[in-house]
């Protein structure tokens, strides 16, 4: 091969000194050279799935007036190219794009498309259905948008992406380097974004290439190699060839004008020497590409054709179409010993006053929302597996690829324009009908299999209730006809058994509640007041385009008690004809009394609050003895709106704090009863609280009612909340990575280098998905929270979240709007309203853990409620009152999920199962756990149990085989704790601290149609 490359590089030599001018052959076949600076030229378009338009106006060049860009000819134009020449190469990455193309293409292409997956001349990467954000996401949703791509790719290609490819997310997570990257299989991660001051020291260091250990628990085993670009995910200077592109192209024809081969070399040269000295080994890499580009694939591939043969001519470096892997094998080949990197890239500022933290939680209510869908979608697919997976609809599929794109770093990242917001929100709410019709006939399926007679009948018998949060819900609200009762059934998705009070909003005060047993259990009654009320009409209103029915008084609450992924039943019926009716809660308001403090909580913990100020002082925990000041309070910072960098929807850029003091009355009402107390405060005309203590519970939970921020001042307004103590936390403080690793932070530091401080507010946010704890020592005050946020600890003791943000201002990183949302009902719009909650709880230290993790993994995973009107008797006669799917003797520990119970097409059960706790984080749960298949399985045969890796494109133990070692420097560290392998007849699986492990279950099925077992 050497020598006939010799041969027609001097046939070429010949061509260009005679003068001729014919056809010319470059020869840019792939040769690395051991003795040179290797240029790997990595031809690749950002493809955004969603953005300033929406996923399929991208697709297919709609509304190019906003931005001229279509994927289809990306696709189109870059597979032509390939065919026509072998030594091409290109990347493709954002399946959800792929997969619209692939789908129109004719067996003919598609067999051609197939021979160049497999030469390697187009290979997949990073290979999710999109390339997710990593501030903002759940790690469930990371994983489940990973595994739908990867499967993709793996059914129509039989390929495994190799490669992390985070070109453009601001910032990036340490769960995505080694969850989403080592456990996927990944031999290399890259990015381009990354603090300008962590930059700068890296490149005189030559530490933009690492090695990144993501997490403490899992240490050495989840290190991977990662590459940094030294400037952004686009070529050096001059070297971009779009159509409009400014580049000069190499001009070699020596009949026309402007001949330039030797300067264009020279150019080339320079920069390829230029990255050489702040990158170890001689490879580099050049990103060959940016945002939708080769729309017109040829002119990138012309002028690189002629780079390479040129350069390669001169022979001063050595240039090669390449790809990421190919790169990675070089890096790994050159047998380097790499730094060591842990903890995260948060925050990212690309300048002085411009700190991406603003996104952490732009766009509240959507973020609300996909955090709510993606519970919903865990569980229903735990039902669609008990029932049995149909390919035909309804399914599960469109929510899966709803939620899937929601992940995009555009997209649950709050930092896409309006109309692109409302395309995601629509998606998802398509996808929710679709499987909220899954979740009722399961429901009815299981509910009546003691009569298959009974299912035919019942089938669209259930309601559910996505509205519930803003007390909207038909068949609880409506009056119960005569003789009716209202059947709720109560599903968990957890594998351990809970007891949580379900609330429902009703319209009489007459009310029992009756358990699966047909036993009256306690329930209390909260009358809805006018606030409420008057945010749910208007917004059932916008969102359903006409006004409720009814107008419900109350809330009734009662404590539900779940068997494990199982379902209890509860009656509600009229009192009318009892003895007994639910208890109505008292109503205590702080203007009727002479006292200077009040006392709520029934239970073990009390909170205190000054009354003539309405103000929490005092949290008491009587069973631990936990007693510490504290108080809550609101604030907003001014969103700065100069020139040179204003707060929008990606940057937060305080322009001062304002204390938000409560207007007018100080006036609060208490509700007490039974099973809650809850505290209601007016904090002003768009700040409402109410501050919920349970009986059986020792946290407290504020839902806050936030909005239409006000705006007529002209000034941008971001909205904080601060739970502040007493406590001396040294400036530290700890939020999680995903909701999962937590991480230390300390206020004004990082530590990878000397922190010049210029934003002292923005620069220390930090994403929040699970929670963020902060302790001295001695106590620890935690906080948890609904949906993704930005938070901080600005001051000691104290954590801050950020609930709401409405700016007037673009922030000039691309997006070309104002993050001033709106909801209308017809053309009359207001300021967006958020209704969320946040949950806080102070604990001895040490025993904080159990609560972040064994509570948060219940915060993800809310009751699912479904809604029947019955005729109460026959119910109970014919009906399954409970039920659990998994052994009724049998419950999962305290600190193990079932994050994945689902069939796939193939018929393969997929059960994936996360260890919830770090190392050493708690003295009971951080250790080995295990989970006993054939319990979770109880009247199916397990026939293979076979382990995959996150993804489920391929075996563990092969992905173990294949992953590249990296030599690390300074390394050392304990034992690594790791569940064995799976005995084929025990069926046991061992999880250690953070460990997630993801099987694939053959199950011969045992039981029948009309065999399912009930749960007592
Ligand atoms: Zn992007």
């Amino acid at each position: 091969m050497k020598r006939l490359f010799n041969v027609s590089a001097l046939l070429v030599l010949l061509w260009f000194w005679g003068g001729e001018c014919k056809y010319m052959v470059y020869d840019t076949s792939e040769r690395i050279l051991a003795d040179k600076i290797n240029v790997h030229l990595v031809p690749h378009s950002h493809d955004d799935v969603g953005w300033l338009k929406t996923v399929d106006q991208y697709y297919t060049g709609a509304n190019n007036s906003i931005r001229g860009a279509c994927v289809q000819n990306v696709l189109d134009s870059v597979i032509s190219a390939l065919l026509d020449d072998k030594n091409r190469k290109f990347i493709y990455v954002e399946i959800a794009f792929f997969q619209r193309w692939w789908n129109q293409q004719s067996e003919l292409l598609k067999t051609k498309v197939k021979e160049l997956v497999n030469s390697g001349q187009l290979e997949f990467i990073n290979g999710g259905m999109c390339m997710h954000d990593e501030a903002t996401p759940h790690y469930i949703d990371l994983i489940d948008q990973t595994t739908l791509g990867h499967m993709f790719i793996h059914r129509e290609f039989g390929q495994k992406p190799r490669v992390g490819w985070q070109i453009d997310p601001f910032g990036h997570s340490s769960v995505q380097a080694y969850l989403l990257g080592a456990e996927v299989g990944f031999d290399s991660l890259f990015f381009a974004r990354m603090d300008y001051q962590d930059r700068a020291k890296r490149k005189s260091d030559k530490t933009l290439e690492v090695v990144w250990q993501g997490s403490r628990s899992l240490g050495s085993s989840s290190q991977l190699f990662t590459g940094i670009f030294p400037r952004h995910y686009d070529p050096p200077d001059g070297f971009t060839f779009e159509i409009n592109d400014v580049s000069p192209p190499i001009q070699d024809d020596v009949l026309l004008f402007d001949y330039n081969v030797q300067d264009r070399v020279n150019d080339f040269v320079a920069a390829a020497m230029a990255q050489a000295n702040v990158t170890r080994t001689n490879h580099i890499m050049w990103a060959m590409g940016t945002d939708f580009r080769y729309q017109y694939a040829l002119s990138w591939f012309r002028q690189m054709d002629k780079f390479i043969h040129y350069v390669n001519l001169d022979g001063r470096v050595n240039a090669l179409y390449s790809t990421p892997s190919i790169y990675t094998d070089a890096k790994y080949a050159a047998n380097e010993t790499w730094p060591l990197k842990t903890g995260d890239f948060f925050p990212y500022a690309d300048k002085e006053n411009t700190y991406w933290t603003g996104y952490f939680t732009s766009r509240p209510t959507f973020k609300g929302y996909v955090r709510t869908m993606s519970s919903y979608y865990v569980a229903a697919r735990q039902l669609e597996f008990y029932k049995g997976r149909s390919s035909s609809r309804p399914n599960t599929d469109a929510l899966a690829n709803a939620l899937a794109i929601a992940q995009h770093h555009d997209a649950v990242s709050g930092t896409q324009r309006q109309h692109v917001a409302a395309d995601y929100a629509m998606r998802i709410s398509m996808g929710y009908a679709e499987a909220e019709e899954v979740v009722a006939s399961t429901l009815a399926f299981l509910t009546t299999s003691k009569s298959s007679a009974n299912y035919e009948k019942s089938v669209g018998m259930f309601q559910q209730c996505p509205l519930l949060n803003i007390s909207y819900c038909p068949p609880s609200e409506a009056v119960l006809a005569n003789g009716k009762s209202l059947v709720v059934v109560v599903y968990n998705s957890l594998g351990w058994k809970r007891e949580e009070v379900v609330r429902v909003p009703v319209s009489s005060n007459e009310l029992i509640v009756l358990d699966s047993g047909g036993r009256e259990i306690e329930s209390q009654l909260l009358p809805i007041f006018n606030a409420s009320l008057n945010m749910r009409n208007y917004h059932v209103k916008a969102y359903l385009g006409k006004s409720p029915n009814n107008t419900p008084q109350y809330w009734l609450g009662f404590t539900a008690s779940i068997p494990p992924l199982g379902f209890s039943t509860y009656i509600i019926s009229s009192a009318k004809h009892t003895d007994t009716s639910s208890t109505m809660s008292t109503v205590w308001t702080s203007e009727t009394t002479s006292d200077k403090t009040v006392v709520v909580g029934g239970g073990d913990l009390k909170l205190l609050y000054a009354t003539d100020e309405g103000k929490l002082t005092r949290y008491i925990n009587n069973r631990n003895l936990v007693e510490e000041s504290m108080e809550h309070s609101y604030s907003y910072y001014s969103g700065y709106n100069g020139t040179d960098q204003a707060s929008g929807a990606y940057i937060f850029r305080p322009n001062g704090t304002f204390p938000i003091k409560s207007e007018g009355e100080k006036a609060f009402t208490i509700l007490r009863g039974p099973l809650m107390d809850e505290v209601h405060q007016q904090l002003n005309s768009w700040i409402y609280q109410v501050t919920r203590v349970y009986k059986e519970k020792e946290h407290a939970e504020v839902e806050f009612i936030i909005g239409p921020i006000p705006v007529d001042d002209g000034v941008g307004k971001e909205i904080t909340t601060q739970i502040t103590t007493a406590f001396k936390t040294n400036k530290t403080f700890y939020t999680d990575s995903n909701g999962r690793d937590f991480i230390k932070r300390v206020r004004d530091f990082r530590t990878d280098w000397d922190l010049q401080v210029n934003q002292p507010v923005a620069g220390n946010y930090y994403p929040i998905n699970l929670g963020a704890y902060v302790g001295d020592g001695r106590m620890e005050l935690s906080v948890l929270v609904d949906r993704a946020v930005g938070g901080s600890s600005l001051v000691d003791g104290q954590i801050e979240l950020m609930l709401h943000r409405r700016l007037l201002y673009d922030d000039s990183k691309g997006v070309g709007e104002v993050l001033n949302e709106t909801i209308c009902v017809l053309n009359d719009c207001k300021g967006l309203v958020v209704q969320g909650k946040f949950y806080f709880r102070i604990d001895p230290v040490g025993n904080g853990a159990k609560w972040r993790r064994t509570y948060g993994q219940e915060i993800y995973s809310p009751l699912l409620l479904a809604f029947s009107e019955q005729d109460e008797n026959d119910w109970k006669n014919s009906h399954v009152s409970s039920f659990s799917m998994i052994d009724a003797s049998y419950s999962l520990p305290n600190n193990t999920a079932v994050i994945t119970l689902q069939e796939l097409e193939s018929g393969k059960v997929l059960l994936r199962l996360a260890h919830l706790y770090e190392v050493g984080e708690d003295k009971d749960y951080s250790v080995m756990a295990t989970v006993e298949l054939k319990k979770l399985f109880p009247n199916r045969k397990i026939s293979k149990v076979t382990e995959m890796n996150l993804s489920g494109n391929q075996e563990r133990g092969e992905m173990e085989r294949k992953r590249l070692a990296w030599k690390v420097k300074d390394s050392s560290e304990a034992k690594i704790v790791r569940g064995g392998a799976v005995d084929s007849e025990k069926q046991v699986v061992e999880l250690g601290p953070m460990e997630i492990r993801t099987f694939f279950i053959d199950l011969d099925y045992l039981g029948m149609f009309g065999s399912v077992p009930s749960y007592e």
